[in-house]
């Protein structure tokens, strides 16, 4: 076991002595930025006196119709002068146009898709299967429930999943993750159900280790709103916190394995503790501990899934953007951004040849693809420590991901299909499984392996992935059989890399050539093969299969290397002080998941901070949303 992490001194007395620290901390930085923002309250009461936004009563297709708005459809982008253009409208674009819009502001979201929504889209495919992509699982807390309220205007409803939401599988060991459904009991977290039921599984040796990990997991998130605060100061002000409160710092600059190794040597234990890792794309050896800490609080109550879907987030924010007058047009990929070179200062976007302007220009797109696609060569030097910084090998993410879509049909009278009434046989349960408890070994092995592979016109067998998730859409949506009868699916996805396909990420889409082809039937292949292992009552229900690639996501959604999880999230990224929604570019913000963290829930966090460093007394309006 290895004790210099995280805290070089006795756990015991110095977390709590830096917990106190810390809290001392958050409160006088609080105090100084409610201070500060003081002035800007009365201002900000004045000019949201009457908000001007009517809101009207749309039909479910009416909403689904206006998330399909073109942009080269006649009068779409609005004729008044725009308050803000928004590039991308993924959860983070959307939440912060709908901050905007619903304190009566005029936004433009541009969508590169035909579809709105980012990694919320749906689609359908195979004669009437509808596949989510990007939304599986959400923490079934208060206070995302809250926020999906505030941004969504209490459109969206959630239903919830199996308590025990996560099953891990290695070989014949089968972990069930369960969430705390009482809310009596959640509220004392030390006595969380899953804190119980390894406790359970361990024995008595391994009960010190699971109480530590779990206590580290509570310091890092007391500490959280006031990252969520801090990381939008300027960066010479972070940095003078940051020396002046260094136990602070360390809560984010140890990795997983570190924390990990420092409080059990049991392997198994700990491959249990992170699984986790695939929800944000960076294995133990590399992943920041507060990344695997924000997870395991967020999914502490149990897990639940939008009712209708994920795209029914995205259809219950567009009307709000609408009504306020402004518009969420798809076909628009930005292929630049416009300045005033006498300011330096940008002043709209260029779509299709065509330029828009607004005041403020607002990048959801992330970090890599804002600074080096969208800043023409011309202003690059107003960004040079924002290109060194995307850069840097801690940051930049390692995994992509592999989606397959599975389409399940049952037999004529709906139900039974090979004798097995297939609705009651899926889980509404997301299952991960591995090689091995060691990840970061699994991975290194994987990434060995497809390195020769990538290289190989002749495509040879893929090394077994280090990670497999299935999840069952169908059944986890009540709606699911009435919108699809005679349906279900099943999502398949695993860790991949970018290099696999890399030489064909020029090729055009659907028209890759026969070695794509091959590559996709290799993947195809072995995750099938994972699948009917885990399932084999479901061999004979396959009816439809089909595979993205890392690619794929590049295309689809816009990613920069397939990294759909965007900036790596290593201890590293955690402490880049320029990483926030203000840039030095004037009149251009950041949002999304790079703002914050991975995840739906980060990337909406992700846009509250924009929201609120476009304006800080919406720290006042909006900030509660951040605790
Ligand atoms: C396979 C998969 C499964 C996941 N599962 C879950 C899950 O179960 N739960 C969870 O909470 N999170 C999950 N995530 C993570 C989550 O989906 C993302 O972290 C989150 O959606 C990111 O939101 P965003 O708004 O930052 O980015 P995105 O959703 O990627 O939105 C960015 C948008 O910008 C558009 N765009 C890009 N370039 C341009 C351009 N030049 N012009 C105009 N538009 C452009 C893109 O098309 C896209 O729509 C998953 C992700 C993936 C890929």
């Amino acid at each position: 076991m290895n004790n210099n992490a995280f805290v070089s001194t006795p756990p015991s007395t110095a977390t709590r002595d830096s917990a106190s620290t810390a809290t001392t901390a958050a409160a006088a930085i609080l105090t100084i930025a409610a201070v500060a923002i003081h002035s800007q309250i009365r201002r900000y009461q004045l000019r949201n006196k009457n908000p001007i936004v009517n809101y009207q009563d749309y039909t479910s297709s009416e909403k689904a119709k206006l998330c399909h708005v073109g942009f080269a459809t006649p009068n779409a982008i609005p004729s008044l002068p725009l308050d803000y253009i928004i590039i991308g409208s993924g959860m983070g674009g959307l939440s912060t146009a709908s901050i905007l819009a619903q304190e009566g502001k005029r936004v433009l979201v541009l969508e590169q898709h035909d579809v709105v929504g980012g990694n919320m889209h749906t689609f359908e495919d195979g004669g009437g299967y509808e596949f989510d992509t990007g939304l599986h699982y959400i923490g079934r807390a208060k206070n995302v429930k809250e926020m999906f309220r505030y941004i969504t205007r209490d459109a969206v409803k959630w239903t919830d999943m199996d308590p025990a939401y996560d099953v891990v599988v290695v070989g014949k060991d089968k972990v069930s993750i369960r969430g705390e459904v009482d809310p009596d009991i959640s509220n004392h977290p030390d006595h969380r159900r899953v804190i119980r039921d390894l406790k359970g599984m361990f024995p008595k040796e391994d009960h010190a280790a699971i109480d530590l990990h779990f206590k580290y997991v509570r310091l890092v998130m007391k500490l959280i709103p006031m990252y969520a605060v801090v990381r939008m100061l300027p960066s010479s002000i972070q940095m003078g916190l940051e020396r002046c409160f260094p136990t602070y710092i360390r809560l984010f600059t140890h990795t997983t394995q570190q924390i990990l190794d420092s409080v059990t040597d049991n392997l198994k234990l700990k491959g249990i503790l992170s699984y986790i890792y695939g929800d944000y794309g960076e294995v133990p050896t590399r992943g920041a501990f507060a990344m695997h800490a924000l997870l395991w609080d967020h999914f502490q109550s149990g897990a639940m899934y939008p009712v209708g879907g994920p795209s029914v987030i995205p259809q219950s924010i567009v009307p709000i953007i609408k009504d306020a007058g402004g518009a969420v047009l798809v076909r628009a990929p930005v292929s630049k951004l416009l300045f005033d070179d006498s300011h330096d200062t940008v002043i709209g976007v260029e779509v299709k040849g065509k330029k828009i302007y607004a005041p403020i220009v607002i990048s959801s797109i992330g970090a890599p693809q804002t600074f080096q696609k969208l800043v023409p060569s011309s202003h690059r030097y107003l960004v040079e420590r924002e290109l060194e910084g995307i850069q840097h090998p801690d940051i930049v993410s390692h995994i992509s991901l592999s989606s397959m879509f599975i389409g399940l049909k049952t037999s004529e009278d709906g139900k039974k299909c090979g004798g097995i009434d297939l609705a009651s046989s899926l889980p509404s349960q997301n299952y991960w499984l591995f090689p091995s408890w060691d990840h970061s070994a699994n991975w290194q092995e994987y990434d060995n392996n497809s390195d020769s592979n990538s290289n190989d016109n002749n495509n040879p067998p893929l090394p077994p992935p280090p990670a497999v998730f299935i999840s069952f859409p169908s059944i986890k949506d009540p709606t699911y059989n009435t919108r699809h009868p005679n349906r279900q699916v099943a999502v398949v996805i695993s860790p991949s890399k970018f290099t696999e396909v890399q030489k064909h990420q020029h090729e055009r889409v659907k028209h890759r050539g026969s070695n794509y082809t091959a590559l996709k039937e290799s993947y195809k292949a072995a995750l099938l093969k994972i699948f009917i292992q885990e399932f084999p009552h479901l061999e004979d229900a396959i009816d439809f299969v089909d595979l993205g690639t890392a690619v794929t996501n590049d295309y689809y959604l816009g990613t920069y290397r397939g990294a759909v999880y965007g900036l790596g999230h290593t201890p590293h990224r955690f402490r880049q002080t320029w990483l926030r929604p203000e840039t030095p570019v004037k009149g251009l913000y950041l949002t999304g998941q790079d703002m914050m963290s991975a995840g739906i829930v980060g990337a909406l966090i992700g846009g509250v901070r924009c929201a609120i460093s476009l304006d800080k007394s919406r720290l006042v309006t909006v900030g509660r949303l951040l605790v």
